[in-house]
Formats: C-alpha cells, sequence, structure tokens
C-alpha cells in the first residue's frame, strides 16, 4: 500500500488519530512532504535515542549516581591489551586507586593474566560485550551471546565478583535494555569524558575531567581500544594528574559496585 493510502486508511480506523485525519486532508504533494517529514523526525529520534547521552527507555540506567559526598567511579573501557593495562594498573596500586574495567571478551581471551591481574589488584571488572559491535539493530539472540560469552570467559577465570555491563559506545535503543532488563542488571554508563581517543594534552584531559566533576559521576576511559592498534599513553602518562586533581578537590574513588550503593535516587 503507498504511504499517501496508509494513512487515509489508518486516519479512518481511530478518532485517536487526529494527526493522521489533519494530514489526509491535505493535498497528495503535502502529504508526501508531511510523511517524509516524519519519517525524518522518527529516524532523527531512534539516532537520538541511541546515543550514550539519551534516556533509557527500558530498564534501569546509570550514568552517575545521586548522592551528597564527593566519591566517583574510575573506568577503563575496551581491554585489557599490551602494555597499556599494566601501566595503568601499576599507576592504581602506587595511587592507592581501586577502579572498574570493562572489557572486551575477545581481548580478555588474548590477554587472560591481566584479567586475573586487575582482580587480584581489588579492581571490579565489567562486561563491555565480546567484539565490541554496535549493539542496535542485531538480534536478541546476537546481543545475548556477546553479553553471556563474555560474562563465561570472565568467570572461567577465576572473577567471583559482579559483572555490570555497559554497551560499546553507551549504544542502547530497545532490545539490549530489554535483555538487561530481563537479566537484571542495570546498564553502566558514564557523565565525565576526557575523550582520551583524541590523544589530547595532560592538561586539556585533565581540565575535561575536572569540569564535568560531580559528586557521583562515573568517569570514562580507555586502557584500549577496540582493535587493540591505538596508542593508549596519552591516558597513562596523564592518569596520575587525574587522580591528584580529583582527590584535590576532596573526592574519594570507589569501584561501580561501591558506587551503586551510595545512589539516594533510586
Ligand atoms: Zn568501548
Amino acid at each position: 500500500m503507498c504511504p499517501v493510502r496508509f494513512v487515509t486508511y489508518l486516519s479512518n480506523q481511530s478518532t485517536l488519530l487526529t494527526p493522521l485525519k489533519v494530514i489526509d486532508k491535505m493535498g497528495t504533494k503535502m502529504k508526501f512532504l508531511a510523511i517524509f517529514l516524519i519519517l525524518i523526525g522518527c529516524a532523527g529520534t531512534l539516532y537520538w535515542l541511541k546515543g550514550h547521552t539519551a534516556p533509557q527507555l527500558i530498564g534501569k540506567a546509570y550514568f552517575s549516581i545521586k548522592t551528597d559526598k564527593k566519591i566517583v567511579a574510575l573506568t577503563f573501557d575496551d581491554g585489557p591489551s599490551v602494555p597499556f593495562t599494566s601501566d595503568i594498573l601499576d599507576i592504581l596500586k602506587e595511587e592507592g586507586v581501586k577502579a572498574t574495567f570493562f572489557i572486551l571478551g575477545k581481548h580478555a581471551e588474548i590477554h587472560p593474566e591481566f584479567v586475573q591481574r586487575i582482580y587480584q589488584e581489588g579492581h571490579e571488572i565489567g562486561n563491555h560485550s565480546w567484539s565490541h559491535a554496535r549493539l542496535i539493530f542485531k538480534t536478541p539472540a546476537f546481543i545475548r551471546d556477546e553479553i553471556e560469552r563474555t560474562d563465561h570467559l570472565i568467570k572461567t577465570l577465576g572473577y567471583t565478583g559482579p559483572i555490570h555491563f555497559r554497551a560499546p559506545y553507551g549504544n542502547k535503543l530497545l532490545i539490549l535494555p530489554w535483555i538487561l532488563k530481563k537479566m537484571d542488571r542495570p546498564h553502566i554508563l558514564f557523565d565525565v569524558i576526557a575523550k582520551d581517543w583524541e590523544k589530547p594534552s595532560p592538561h586539556i584531559m585533565t581540565q575535561r575531567i575536572m569540569e564535568q566533576l560531580h559528586p557521583g559521576a562515573i568517569i570514562l576511559l580507555h586502557d584500549a581500544d577496540e582493535n587493540n592498534i591505538e596508542d593508549r599513553s596519552y591516558t597513562v602518562q596523564t592518569l596520575k594528574t587525574i587522580i591528584e586533581a580529583v582527590r584535590e578537590k576532596g573526592y574519594q574513588f570507589l569501584t561501580i559496585s561501591e558506587l551503586l550503593k551510595e545512589d539516594t535516587g533510586s
């Protein structure tokens, strides 16, 4: 059925479809224009909804937590990788900071020793999918497999703590949130972004974090990238300065699980 006739059909179905009745009374050219604009609007809305800053429509998502306490979580995505995960762990140990590493299954499979080092040194491990594929417009079976394969590997490597999930690129829409809700897992996003993938100077990277910092914030950094080809030495070089600057403002670093326990908003 052509779009114009489809609108006519729908507008006859219910008195609730008033906007469609309005369109139905337009001339054919105007009808096509109105339908075109509606489709553009729907596509734009979908594009916005998939983004990491858009609200999640199903289940619980945390971009940060609600609290008055000066507490934040430091998170690292996409690892483990050589040598950056190890360099970051050395700095965290030196500074006495506990963080959360959202790892990729495909990288953990290659570097299992770093997964073990992460949890043996008191950090938390999160699931960032197996392959870093965008988990939108994918089948439920594909999305489940990305999550469950990674969970399984993390557990096989001896980790017994909570495994939180963060989608690649923070992309979501409807199917992933629905699956997470069925798994009774919140979606852990972030709201302080250093954009360390742009390889900014230590000054710019620290400034970006400090400008966005607030009680309950979740800070996003990277110890790798989806293909383990990017240089993360910029993040490594800046990490100590970031930790010192955040502490200087009176903040304390917690893991994601510790931070969620402090949430006063739910
Ligand atoms: Zn990622």
